[in-house]
């Protein structure tokens, strides 16, 4: 293994691979250009624990614009990491109370920021709904549906072998089972160096992709990344074939607290969402300080054991919206989390103090982001400027947190009650 690399992306995840695929093919011909390092294997994190689906809509209007292009990207992979997906094409359904509330208004708006990103989601009435749903689901006319068509699945294992192959097309080394522990920096605090159990490995730049580890990790020198982890239960059911159709759309179920989809095999795949609330936020982050294993809970084999409270509590949800399925076939599941920010928002871009130093993080549901954040930071690193016109990163900046008082993020009820 060489021990200089012109760019070092901590973090064999999705958000790193993308970053690491970018970089290498923006930098061209170089030897020693990208090492991701990787303290377990590929994909060991967060990323072998996500439901692969690609969407857009979204409450700010910039992370949906790049989400928009992210799904393009999906679409046609090969042109920038030189493989391809499949990928189905299910849509989603958003379901949310009707009620003369300000919730309400928010999805209608919601609805038109979208229109004017020429992303479609529109409201639907509940006979449409059934209509896409087989007559699958129960509706209510207490219940507003939003329909968005443009939506992905993707496959999980699909998705690890497209990045492993690309890792491999362009040319990105790869070290596994290596921690990064400490950094090497210069007289101007940029960072030259990791320490790793392998060793030291010396850089240019640096990315940060570590998601739910970077807190931790970036407070050996004193650099604050606000991410906290929020647990999510995730089970999977065995259906009968005959009850969920093999094109049900997947179910945003904002009124039952439940995402699900149907997966190959007639699999029905479920999770609670993340929490919108601040007092929920503020919580996961006052979590944190009590738990330092953090996220290491995801390599442990033991939270794959089934918590029967947990189970109880999902099969009423399936019961809940899927009236007519005779009773779902408990197939396994795990405890996983959401790696969330303050304000639910990813932190994305060049850190505030060091100079060589780039962040692309998750905010728990950034798979679907990864091959335009790759390419973003890619055109930071390597040109020191993004070069997608419309696009403003400066919302995802890590120095909004600088001089703020965590508690602004979450007293002041931001447009967290719908980011979806
Ligand atoms: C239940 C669930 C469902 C989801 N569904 C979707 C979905 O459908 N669509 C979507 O877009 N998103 C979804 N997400 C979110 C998505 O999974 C994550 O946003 C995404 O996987 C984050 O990728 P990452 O590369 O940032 O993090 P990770 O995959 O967690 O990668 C970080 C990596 O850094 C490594 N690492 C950490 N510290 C060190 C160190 N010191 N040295 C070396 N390596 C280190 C870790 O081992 C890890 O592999 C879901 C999340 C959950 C929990």
């Amino acid at each position: 293994m060489p021990k200089e690399f012109n760019t070092l992306v901590i973090g064999g995840g999705c958000l790193g691979c993308a970053c690491a695929f970018s970089i290498s093919r923006q930098l061209g011909r170089q030897q020693n250009k990208v090492a991701i390092i990787e303290k377990k294997v590929l994909a060991a994190g967060l990323s072998s624990r996500h439901s692969a689906i690609v969407r857009s809509a979204n409450a700010s209007p910039m992370a949906a614009r790049m989400a928009k292009i992210a799904t393009e990207q999906w679409k046609s992979l090969k042109t920038i990491w030189g493989v391809d997906i499949p990928f189905e094409r299910p849509g989603a359904i958003w379901i949310t109370e009707n009620s003369l509330t300000s919730a309400t208004n928010k999805w209608q708006l919601l609805e038109r920021t979208m229109q004017k990103e020429n992303i479609a989601l529109q409201r639907i009435s509940k006979n449409e709904a059934t209509d896409l749903c087989n007559g699958a689901i129960r509706v209510d006319h207490d219940e507003m549906y939003f329909y968005e068509p443009d939506v992905l699945q993707l496959n999980s294992s699909e998705i690890l072998n497209a990045l492993q192959n690309a890792a491999r097309i362009n040319g990105v080394e790869i070290i596994e089972h290596c921690e990064v522990y400490d950094f090497e920096r210069d007289s101007h605090g940029n960072i030259v160096g990791v320490h790793t159990n392998q060793g030291k490995i010396s850089c240019k730049n640096i990315v940060n992709a570590a998601g739910g580890w970077s807190s931790d990790l970036f407070a050996t020198i004193d650099i604050h990344i606000p991410v906290a982890l929020e647990p999510v239960y995730v089970a999977n059911f065995l259906v009968s074939f005959q009850e969920v159709p093999e094109s049900l759309p997947i179910i945003a179920d904002f009124v039952n607290g439940a995402y699900f989809r149907r997966w190959l095999g007639s699999i029905l795949h479920m999770h609670q969402p993340r929490s919108r609330s601040g007092k929920e936020i503020a919580r996961s982050f006052s979590r944190a300080l009590m738990n330092p294993e953090g996220a290491n809970v995801i390599y442990d084999a033991l939270n794959f054991s089934v918590n029967p409270q947990k189970l109880d509590h999902y099969l009423k949800k399936v019961e809940n919206r899927f009236p007519k399925l005779s009773k779902a076939i408990y197939a396994g599941g795990y405890q996983s989390f959401f790696d969330i920010t303050p304000d639910l928002k990813f932190i994305l871009g060049k850190d505030a103090q060091v100079n060589n130093l780039f962040h692309c993080l998750g905010a728990g549901q950034a798979l679907k982001y990864a091959p335009v954040f790759g390419e973003l930071i890619a055109d930071l690193v390597t040109k020191g400027s993004t070069q997608y016109p419309d696009i403003d990163i400066s919302e995802f900046s890590i120095g909004r947190f600088q001089d703020k008082a965590m508690e602004q993020f979450w007293t002041t009820d931001t447009d967290n009650n719908y980011f979806l």
